[in-house]
Order: structure tokens, then C-alpha cells, then sequence
């Protein structure tokens, strides 16, 4: 992909899933790669696993101070960010009558707080550095209703709209896009689902299988390259084509 050797790269929930292939996908064009997660053991086994990364960082997206924190260290780090991957999120299968407070509030906390948070310390170094690129993790959940997962959903819905109104703010300096994955089979959806659920799942999507996360990277890799240049404020859905159709495809 041109354009990507020896850019900065901060990879939000990089320790896992799609996070973890993208780490590697961009480390593999060259980029300078620093993967910020709150699970350890995983950033750990990503050092072992990726041993070009620049460096991982331990903190909750969560917590505005803890990500104020982080980007001190960033900058010690990389010196600056060209792109951030701000892909930290979490889901609970849980039904709409039984979703506590708690359960509403953390999933917003990560998945809404969370990416604004990071989205604005990166996008006050690359205005003053006078570019970069911003990619948002939505999803398709955000875009259709889905059962069981409110919170989740409207949480994702909310990414997509805050996506917007950044590429309009940050232009022309910054681009901003959100990429909208269907079902990629990661550790959270290996979680989440038992076998028969996804084999169910698999018969609904035209192209009869789950996504893999190195194919949510690559899109990451075009979005941030010089390829996507004139790309800003879009949602990309990448879904193997499971919302194309209405009832009348299943
Ligand atoms: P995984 O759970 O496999 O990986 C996510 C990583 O993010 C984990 O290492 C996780 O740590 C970390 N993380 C969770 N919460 C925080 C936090 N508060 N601060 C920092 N790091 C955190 O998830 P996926 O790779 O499947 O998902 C990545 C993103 O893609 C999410 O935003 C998700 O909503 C989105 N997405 C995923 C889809 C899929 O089908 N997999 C479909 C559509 C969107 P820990 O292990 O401790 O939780």
C-alpha cells in the first residue's frame, strides 16, 4: 500500500482480534506500530508475537486520564502519530429487558467515551504536525438492528455519527472514516457464540462465511494509505455482504 513505510501508527485494542492482525499488517508495510490495550497478558504475547512493534502501551480508553497518560508515553515513543486504528471496543449478549445500568454505562464508557477520548488527543497532534488519518471501528450493528445487543448498538450508531462530524471539523488536515465489520471471527465472537450459532450465522451471509480479521486490516491499510486520499467521512462496511439485502435474501 503506498504511503505507509515509516508512518506513526497508534492501534487501540491492538493485544487482540482485529486490533492484533492490524498491528501486524502495518508493521508489515514498514510503519513504526505501537499497540495500546488494557489486557496484559496479551500485550505481552503480542510483543513475543510481533517483535518489529515499537512499543505497547497499558491503558483503559475508558478512563480520560489514563488515556492522557498513554499519549505522554506515545510521545516518547513515536515522537508524533500519522494514523490512528481506534479500535478498542466490547459487546455483551444480553437481552434489552435485562441490560442494568452498569452493563449501559461500561459499554458506552469503552465504546462511545472511549474512542472520543483517543480520537482527540490524536487529532491535536496531527493538526499541529498538519496531517493524519483517523479510522473509527463501527460496526454493521450500528448501522441495522440487531436483538441482544442494544447498548451495543447504539453505542456503534453513536461512533458512526461522531465520525462524521470529525471529518467535517478536522478538514482538509485530518481524514476521518469508521469501518463497519459484519461477523469476524475473533476472541470476542468465539465468546459470544457456540459453534451451531455461528454455522447459523454463516448460512445467512452471501458469501457463506465469517470475515477474518487480516481482511478488516487491509481495509485499514487502504484507508490510511495515499491510496484513499480523497476519502473522508465514510463509513465501509465489510460484511462478506450480509446487510445488502431485506428479508427477501434470507
Ligand atoms: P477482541 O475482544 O478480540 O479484541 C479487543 C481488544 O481490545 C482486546 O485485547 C481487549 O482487551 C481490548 N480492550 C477492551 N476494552 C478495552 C479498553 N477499555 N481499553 C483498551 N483496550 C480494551 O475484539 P475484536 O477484535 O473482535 O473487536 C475489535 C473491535 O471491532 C471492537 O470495537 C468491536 O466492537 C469491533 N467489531 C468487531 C466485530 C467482530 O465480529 N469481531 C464486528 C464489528 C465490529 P480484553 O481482552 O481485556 O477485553
Amino acid at each position: 500500500m503506498r504511503g505507509l513505510k515509516e508512518k506513526r501508527v497508534l492501534i487501540t485494542g491492538g493485544a487482540r482480534g482485529i486490533g492484533a492482525a492490524t498491528a501486524s499488517r502495518f508493521v508489515d508495510e514498514g510503519a513504526h506500530v505501537v499497540v495500546l490495550d488494557v489486557d496484559e497478558e496479551a500485550c505481552q504475547r503480542i510483543e513475543d508475537e510481533i517483535p518489529l512493534l515499537s512499543g505497547t502501551i497499558r491503558a483503559d480508553v475508558s478512563d480520560h486520564k489514563a488515556v492522557i497518560r498513554a499519549f505522554r508515553e506515545l510521545d516518547e515513543l513515536l515522537k508524533g502519530l500519522d494514523i490512528l486504528i481506534n479500535n478498542a471496543g466490547i459487546s455483551i449478549r444480553h437481552s434489552f429487558m435485562k441490560i442494568t445500568p452498569e452493563e449501559w454505562q461500561r459499554v458506552m464508557d469503552v465504546n462511545l467515551n472511549g474512542i472520543f477520548f483517543v480520537a482527540q488527543q490524536a487529532a491535536q497532534r496531527m493538526l499541529a504536525d498538519n496531517g493524519g488519518v483517523i479510522l473509527n471501528m463501527g460496526s454493521t450493528n450500528g448501522l441495522m438492528g440487531y436483538p441482544f445487543y442494544a447498548d451495543y448498538n447504539a453505542s456503534k450508531a453513536g461512533v458512526i455519527e461522531l465520525t462524521r462530524s470529525m471529518a467535517l471539523e478536522l478538514a482538509p488536515t485530518v481524514r476521518v472514516n469508521v469501518i463497519c465489520p459484519g461477523y469476524i471471527l475473533t476472541p470476542m465472537q468465539e465468546a459470544e457464540y457456540t459453534p451451531e450459532m455461528l454455522r447459523e450465522c454463516e448460512s445467512k451471509i452471501p458469501l457463506r462465511r465469517l470475515g477474518k480479521p487480516e481482511e478488516v486490516a487491509a481495509l485499514f491499510a487502504f484507508l490510511a494509505s495515499n491510496e484513499a486520499q480523497y476519502i473522508t467521512g465514510q463509513i465501509f462496511v465489510i460484511d462478506g455482504g450480509e446487510i445488502t439485502g431485506g428479508l427477501a435474501s434470507r
